[in-house]
């Protein structure tokens, strides 16, 4: 099953106006500069920077996500942003479940799987992200757990054109830490699996499954040429343009 490699950026809470403005020029400029790629971009910046990198990506090929939102449409909620925000400010993706998120602001699986439907009833694809703690690894609790927050977070009108699943041990997040390409292999057939069992074979089979967590250009190829690993979501060496694309093109994908 060829599924199409997804290079994704999560610049968290980074970048100013200035900064992240150039950021996403360098990375405009060096995505039309690799030319035929095997692989699609997505960079997500804070909201703060949307607009301006929106712009900055003109004429590139680089999907815009943001980093959570809100179930609701509009209206009293203090400090959110809706989906449909989001779409008409001209974002296709948005992350959501992420570990610091669920960590952070207390997300749970159903709150996940809530602002998951909206995301797609307003046209938007959703990155939903998984992950065991260290201690949840050490007591052999990784498979459960990840299986867990599938079935909770993801929703029902999840297909393979709508959504995109992160496995990202929370250990591994901007830690340096990875797990073995044996564990990275068996988590992720897990998810397939169970994903397989909640939307179906075809969906499942379609479906991309990233992995997230310390990726670097040195340790991309070995990473995202696993059989079930269809890309990465990238914290750290996202807000660099040589590491990003040095994922990118070490994943084979230019
Ligand atoms: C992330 O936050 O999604 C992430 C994977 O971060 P890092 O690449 O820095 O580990």
């Amino acid at each position: 099953m060829s599924r199409k490699l997804l290079i994704a950026g999560n610049w968290k809470m980074n970048g100013l106006v200035a900064e992240g403005t150039n950021l996403a020029k360098g990375v405009a400029e060096a995505v039309k500069k690799a030319g035929k790629v095997e692989c699609e971009f997505l960079v997500c910046p804070p909201f703060t920077l949307l607009s301006n990198v929106k712009k900055a990506l003109r004429g590139a090929k680089v999907n815009l996500g943001a980093q959570d939102c809100h179930f609701a449409e509009k209206g009293a909620h203090t400090g959110d942003i809706s989906p449909v925000m989001l779409k008409d400010i001209g974002c296709q993706y948005v992350i959501l479940g992420h570990s610091e998120r669920r960590t952070d602001h207390y997300e749970s699986n159903e709150l996940v799987n809530k602002k998951a439907q909206a995301a797609h009833t307003a046209g938007l694809k959703t990155v939903i992200c998984v992950g065991e703690t260290l201690s949840e690894r050490e007591a052999g609790k990784a498979l459960e757990v990840c299986t867990k927050q599938i079935i909770e977070s993801v929703p029902e009108d999840s297909t393979s054109s709508n959504t995109v699943i992160a496995y990202e041990p929370v250990w591994a997040i901007g830690t340096g830490k990875v797990p073995t390409t044996k564990d990275v292999e068996e988590v992720h057939a897990a998810i397939r699996k169970t994903l397989a069992k909640k939307l179906g074979k075809g969906n499942a089979n379609k479906m991309r499954i990233l992995y997230g967590g310390s990726v670097k250009p040195n340790n991309a190829k070995e990473l995202l040429s696993l059989e079930d690993v269809d890309g990465a979501l990238i914290g750290g060496a996202s807000l660099k343009v040589e590491d990003f694309m040095g994922i990118a093109k070490n994943s084979g994908a230019f």
